[in-house]
């Protein structure tokens, strides 16, 4: 071995890497804890920003790295701090963080047992303790996987394989290719990757049938049956029905009962996307918002949103285990019978060929506080987008998108005399504003074609003070441009 490679692996340099590098993010964590003075995004534009990088890089090779380290962490987002209100990405708790290190560290690449021995059976456990805090029975099962876009899509994929593959031989989708139109329906506030999984499995544009929302964005479920018989009468076959829990956009969680009901009847796969919300299910005050989510054939949530642990970290599940078995069959589905039950190697099942050790993040956290800290978190964010929701009903010159249902909460800046086709130019230009200065991070949407302001609780040190706070810049800073003008 060249010097070089000898001097990269020395055990001593990296202990004391480590051990810095430790101390640097514990004071990290504290700084944001105590309401810092900083921003949370420290805002630059890409522009200056590459152009500040490309200097740093010409100082290369340099072997400091844990000043690297502190320039990444000083430049990045910062999710821990509480005035990040914008997506749905959960402030890692330290222990998940420190255990995502270890699988960068130990590198088991998970596709077969073998190359990951305490992930896979680890994985297992994550798995049905997931399964039966949603309300699954013993023979619910699956697999974790690199983010709820890749989930819905193998979850489909899923559906498919049993609506067209082993159930009709010669309608095998996955060994035929697909013999006829295929299309399944889904609320139109659905995320973006429903369709784009439709579009990736061939279907077309036609392969997404879009069911209208009520007037709080959930899915008009006595509609399906409409929207089914046109897509009958059409000539295509209708094989599933997503339904979200909730909605990226406003946080609305769609009717699983009455869906549920629905697939039942006309023998179609329910997929439910619970990528944020389906953790509402560990709550016992929230619970009740996804009634129904134990019927469903597939399920997809993401723990790096609501459940605490660093991005991608996402569980697949299925109400019969069986069914996961199928997806990828390389052999003619309805004839393996051996690829069941392998529940230890994950890349027969799961898009993935290597994966991260994700497994263990997720079980850090609940070996260390036990599934009730999930519940703790969701009843603690969804209480507060409550509370907000008071704030924002209580000040004058604020509207309302809808009341909140979970922990995304949408709104705008309305004043008196301002005529409403101004508003969503008043609250695009507050928005920029907003992330420009840097005090609070907050996104927006667009609803009916109106834009809203768009925040979402993520982070437990988030406070009722600290919300008031955001809606006072909001309103200075729209009273500022109002009188700009
Ligand atoms: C975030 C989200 C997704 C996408 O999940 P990723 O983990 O970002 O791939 C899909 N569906 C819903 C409802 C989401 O909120």
């Amino acid at each position: 071995m060249n010097d070089l490679l000898h001097q990269a692996y020395d055990a001593e340099t990296f202990r004391k890497q480590g051990h810095q590098l430790i101390d640097q993010m514990a004071d990290y964590l504290k700084n944001m804890q105590q309401e810092p003075g900083i921003a949370v995004l420290p805002w630059q534009s890409p522009e200056d920003r590459l152009y500040s990088w490309e200097a740093d890089y010409r100082q290369s090779p340099d072997e400091n790295i844990n000043r690297f380290w502190g320039v990444v962490m000083a430049q990045s987002m910062h999710i821990h701090h509480p005035k990040y209100v914008g997506h749905q990405v959960s402030p890692p708790l330290p222990v998940a963080a420190l255990s995502g290190l270890v699988s960068a560290f130990l590198n088991n690449g998970m596709a077969v047992y073998e190359m990951g021995p305490v992930a896979s059976v680890i994985e297992r456990i994550v798995i049905k303790e997931t399964a039966m805090s949603i309300g699954y029975s013993e023979a619910a099962g699956g697999f974790l996987t690199s983010g709820g876009t890749l989930s819905n899509l193998t979850a489909l994929l899923a559906a498919r394989q049993a609506k067209t593959g082993y159930a009709s031989p010669r309608r095998d989708s996955w060994q035929q290719g697909t013999q006829q139109p295929l299309a399944l329906l889904v609320s139109e506030e659905a995320h973006y990757c429903i369709d784009r999984a439709v579009r990736v499995m061939g279907w077309g544009e036609v392969g997404v049938i879009k069911v209208p929302v009520d007037e709080h964005f959930r899915m008009c479920s006595d509609q399906l049956e409409v929207y089914y018989q046109q897509a009958q009468a059409a000539g295509k076959q209708v094989i599933a029905v997503v339904g979200s829990a909730c909605t990226t956009s406003t946080g609305s969680y769609d009717p699983l009962e009455a869906i549920a009901a629905f697939c039942k009847q006309r023998d179609l796969w329910f997929h439910v996307d619970g990528a944020h919300g389906a953790p509402a299910a560990f709550s016992i005050k929230y619970k009740h918002l996804v009634k129904g989510l134990a019927q469903a054939d597939s399920v997809t949530i993401d723990y790096h949103k609501m459940m605490l642990t660093p991005a991608l970290t996402t569980a697949l599940l299925f109400k019969d285990e069986q069914t996961s078995y199928q997806t990828f069959s390389q052999q003619a589905a309805y004839l393996l019978s051996d690829q069941q039950g392998e529940w230890f190697n994950s890349g027969k099942r799961a898009f993935e060929c290597t994966k991260r050790m994700m497994s263990i993040q997720v079980y850090a956290i609940m070996r260390t506080y036990g599934k009730q800290i999930f519940a703790q978190n969701v009843t603690y964010l969804y209480d507060l987008a409550q509370t907000f929701t008071q704030q924002i009903r209580q000040r004058n010159n604020f509207q309302l998108a809808l009341p909140a249902q979970s922990n995304i909460v949408c709104f705008r800046y309305a004043p008196a005399h301002t005529a409403t086709d101004k508003l969503s130019e008043l609250n695009a230009q507050i928005r920029q504003a907003m992330v420009e200065d840097g005090e609070f991070y907050l996104v927006q949407t667009s609803l009916k074609g109106q834009l809203y302001l768009r925040t979402t609780l993520m982070n437990p040190f988030t406070t009722e003070a600290i919300l008031a706070q955001l809606l006072d810049k909001v309103e200075k800073i729209g009273n500022d441009l109002i009188k700009s003008e």
